[in-house]
């Protein structure tokens, strides 16, 4: 079991509790300022893991600064020098964490690094990881992104067999299962504890001498392995491999385990879970991941850019501009102008250097602050007919400023089309959703939605035309190797406790046999 949690493992520890912002604010997780004024779903984690590159903690902080957008609330670097940890973790932005006399302390060749939000576990510098135990067979790391469902289930059993727990994080949960394991082999039991967790997972675990990774049986968030010379480099993202020029190799498969080992050169493969259905989350496609990155060898911008063309074949309107709202609607929107021959225009512009506001909660101060972090720009939508592109709808409020702020820059007509199908049911997979009662297509038609908006139009992506814009190659299988829980109510695993969360139809087809037949409507597509 454990003796410290948290602790230095031996190590330099470099993590001291201390907080950059200032105030409970932020640090207690009370509101930030994007989820404060734009009420968009939140990406849980980025993992980043390097193996045998002597700037390993460098190559980490780059990684780290391209998977930024996967969560923003904490992020930490834990490197192995063969003999001990040196870490380092604190709430923040990456650039804003690490500093020369920081990094030049961080000195190993191997190393694991995380960037988070919170889902699941408070948003406290004690949960940032990535998570550092001392355990009966030395030190361990761990960083994660996703979420498991039976976390709740597996902490109550664990408490009752005397396991004390100092954080809220499931990863905690994951270091008691290694630390009760029979096994000394710390890759026999990591494969234990893994076949008693469900959920979505992207895992990095280093020992003083190994590097272990493994993605959740269903393969649910993006995981990517690729190499700089003779190094080994993990990430949930490919942009993070172009921002330290290292070259994608492939997809960590689903249920795969990749061991490294120090003085062992050679990458090993094992499968610890059966093949289950494929289910790569959706919302990856069409709002978390960055353009830049491949999954499954499908890029983003491409998809969405697909998604927006699909959407005019669908939903075309006689217009004079497209817009998207930035960033994540304008590969969309672009694609809606191609297909349309309406001219794309920036008639939105985001304000990048804003930094965070700490004010308070008030209905005046929310729409002054989507007018700080966004505007319509008047010379180009001015008595025009304006199509304007977003990639989700989630409680409306954010939907309905946006369209306020293009009419009050002279607009005549809104038409919002929507790169998705309506956001009707929680995530349990490492996305932070309100609950079903909050989300605006869980309660209202999609005319009700248009007018609580203020749109002239409103129009969603189908189902099926989602499907066929990302084009995975994964054949005629069920969802096409996709999980599309969010708008379909099908659920990739068992939901545990969370099944009082979602509504009576709700449908688990994990272990059902692929299904060729779509319940969705049929429409001309986009060819992939
Ligand atoms: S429920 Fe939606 S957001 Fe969650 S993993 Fe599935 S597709 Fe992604």
């Amino acid at each position: 079991m454990f003796d410290e949690v948290n602790g230095s493992g031996g190590g330099r520890g470099a993590d001291h509790g201390r907080a950059l912002w200032s105030g409970d604010y932020y640090n207690e997780g009370v509101v930030n300022d994007h989820d404060f004024f734009f009420d968009k779903l939140r990406e849980e984690c980025g993992v980043f893991g390097v193996f045998g590159h002597p700037e390993a903690a460098h190559l980490a902080y780059y990684g780290l600064h391209a998977l930024q957008h996967r969560g923003q609330e904490s992020a930490g670097i834990c490197v192995s020098d063969g003999r001990e940890f040196h870490y380092h973790r604190d709430m923040g932005l990456v650039k804003e964490i690490f500093n020369t006399e920081i990094m030049s302390g961080l000195q190993g060749a191997m190393g694991i690094a995380h960037v988070r939000y919170s889902t699941s576990g408070e948003s406290k510098i004690v949960n940032a990881q990535p998570l550092v135990f001392k355990y009966r067979e030395g030190d361990l790391a761990i960083a994660t992104n996703g979420n498991l469902v039976n976390a709740v289930e597996l902490r109550k059993r664990l408490e009752r067999q005397g396991s004390i727990f100092q954080t809220s994080s499931d990863t905690e949960v994951v270091a008691h299962l290694i630390a009760r394991s029979q096994h000394d082999d710390i890759v026999d039991a990591v494969r234990e504890a893994l076949q008693q967790v469900d959920g979505a997972y992207a895992f990095l675990f280093m020992t003083r001498d190994k590097l272990i990774a493994a993605n959740d049986p269903h393969g649910l968030r993006p995981f990517v392995l690729g190499k700089l010379g003779d190094a080994y480099v993990f990430a949930s993202e490919t942009c993070a491999f172009d921002a330290i020029g290292a070259q994608h190799v492939r997809d960590i498969e689903p249920g795969e385990l990749l061991v490294l080992e120090l003085g062992k050169p050679e990458l090993r493969s094992e499968r610890f879970a059966a093949e289950k259905r494929r289910a790569v989350c959706a919302m990856e496609y069409i709002y978390f991941a960055r353009p830049d990155s491949d999954i499954d060898s499908v890029n983003i911008h491409s998809a969405r850019k697909r998604m927006g063309r699909q959407l005019a074949i669908e939903a075309f309107i006689d217009a004079d501009v497209v817009t998207g709202v930035p960033d994540s609607s304008i590969s969309a929107a672009i694609g809606y102008a191609e297909q349309t021959g309406i001219p794309y225009e920036l008639g939105l512009i985001k304000n990048r250097y804003m930094g965070r506001t700490f004010i308070q909660p008030s209905q005046a101060l929310r729409e002054q602050g989507v007018k700080m972090k966004l505007s319509a720009v008047r010379k180009v939508v001015e008595g025009k007919r304006v199509v304007m592109i977003d990639d989700s709808i989630v409680r409306g409020t954010t939907s309905l400023r946006i369209v306020n702020l293009l009419r009050e820059a002279g607009a005549k007509e809104v038409h919002v089309r929507i790169s998705s199908p309506p956001f009707m049911n929680p995530c349990f997979y490492g996305i932070d959703t309100p609950d079903r009662k909050e989300l605006i297509a869980a309660q209202k038609s999609v005319e009700e939605i248009r007018q609580a908006i203020n749109a002239d139009s409103l129009h969603f992506l189908s189902h099926e035309g989602l499907l066929a814009a990302i084009g995975r190659g994964d054949g005629q299988e069920f969802n096409r190797g996709m999980c599309t829980a969010c708008f379909d109510n099908r659920y990739p695993t068992e939901l545990y406790g969370h099944r009082s969360l979602v509504s009576e139809d709700v449908e688990i087809i994990s272990d059902k046999s692929p299904k060729l037949e779509l319940r969705t409507e049929q429409s001309a597509f986009v060819k992939a």
